[in-house]
């Protein structure tokens, strides 16, 4: 089922009398592919909660229209929608068994919708099995781990089949370990089921590790959409930028003249953009050290990491404290010099206007 937002807008009203209005989600438009995993991804407050709470239905937009498939589910009640809704906290009922909190919406199914027991039954061991946890049925939420709760949520989310399942935040909670394992398993039961399914979060990796297509919000504005790869090498925007990747971007201060862009006084590189004051980001892995390259900065320390060798460096005009540089563990570095010099992979090269923050190169 494709969901499509057209124009979507959620304004709450200002508190104080001073306040303003919030803008949590401003003139959405977008269409999410049938069978498709969308990652929101942006900081807290960006209005990513308020996106998949418009979409279940559970308030309601102050404009635009949601549309699954053809049918237009503005305003139609969360129940009718047919989607299944997962949060950070799992809510389940305690005192209800993993079988009762897994059945608990099919037992609300009314008129020709209704299930007998053993249908009932069958379904919620479908559900299970899905996110194997068949043996858990007959515990209560509190004789289960965290991962284990999580997991009675997606199963519960999922036993009626739904158009549409939303995931907020449902991997916060968990530990390091759990969290990448559930990731995993998310993946595998959207591809198995092919259900359209929204996931929310703040933590970059776990988007770009679990996502079809992921929208970068901010400020309740969407910055960029697409395939993951393509958002993290080519950023439209500086915000993009520095949000996804590990370490981040390096960020420097620097300018076009002469038909050169500067850091400094060196020319790292030629362009025929116009001049001005820019920002130019620089991905961990975009350095390579060369005795002759284009950009000098102080050597501090350097890490070797396994297959990979990190240089700390730092430079008055970079705004990161320190700068981190990638290089394969092959590569023979002087620390004992105080300087080291890069040359620069173009294309982890993003240049942005310092004023709107805009790529321009
Ligand atoms: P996220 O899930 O990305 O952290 P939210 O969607 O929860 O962000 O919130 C987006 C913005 O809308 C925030 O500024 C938040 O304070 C505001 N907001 C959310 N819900 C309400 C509400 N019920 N009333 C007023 N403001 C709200
Ligand atoms: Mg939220």
């Amino acid at each position: 089922m494709k969901v499509v937002l057209k124009n979507l807008t959620k304004k709450f009203p200002s508190k104080g009398k001073k306040g303003k209005d919030v803008i949590a989600v401003d003139n959405f438009d977008f269409e999410i592919p049938d069978g498709c995993l969308v990652g929101l991804l942006g900081p807290s407050g960006c209005g990513k909660s308020t996106t998949l709470n418009l979409i279940c239905g559970l308030i309601k937009p102050t404009d635009g229209q949601i549309y699954f498939g053809e049918d237009e589910v503005t305003s139609l009640e969360p129940e009718k929608r047919g989607v299944g809704m997962v949060f950070q906290n799992y809510a389940l009922y305690p005192h209800l068994t993993v079988r009762g909190n897994i059945m608990f919406p099919l037992e609300n199914l009314k008129g020709k919708e209704r299930l007998t027991k053993e249908e009932m039954n069958e379904k919620v061991i479908m559900a299970a099995a899905l996110v194997q946890i068949e043996n858990l049925l007959d515990r209560k939420p509190g004789e289960l781990s965290g991962g284990q709760q999580q997991r009675v949520a997606i199963a519960r989310a999922l036993v009626k089949l739904p158009r549409v399942l939303l995931l907020d935040e449902p991997l916060s909670n968990l530990d390091a370990r759990l969290r990448l394992q559930t990731r995993e398993e998310i993946k595998r039961i959207q591809k198995k089921t092919k259900i359209t399914t929204i996931f929310v979060t703040h933590d970059q990796e776990e988007a770009m590790s679990i996502s079809d297509l992921i929208v970068v919000m901010k400020d309740g504005v969407i910055q960029q959409i697409d395939k993951p790869q393509r958002v993290y090498q080519n950023p439209k925007n500086l915000f993009v930028a520095k949000f996804l990747g590990t370490p981040p971007v390096n960020v420097f201060n620097g300018k076009i003249a002469n038909g050169g862009l500067y850091i400094g006084n060196e020319r790292i590189m030629d362009t025929d953009k116009a001049d001005g004051e820019v920002y130019v980001a620089i991905r961990p892995e975009g350095f390579v050290i060369a005795s002759d390259g284009v950009l000098t900065c102080d050597m501090d320390e350097i890490e070797v990491m396994g297959r990979d060798i990190t240089v700390i460096a730092k430079h008055k005009d970079c705004e990161n404290e320190d700068i981190r540089a990638i290089v394969s563990s092959e590569t023979e570095i002087d620390e004992t010099g105080d300087k080291i010099k890069f040359n620069l992979k173009k294309e982890k090269v993003f240049v942005f206007d310092k004023k709107t923050e805009e790529r321009v190169l």
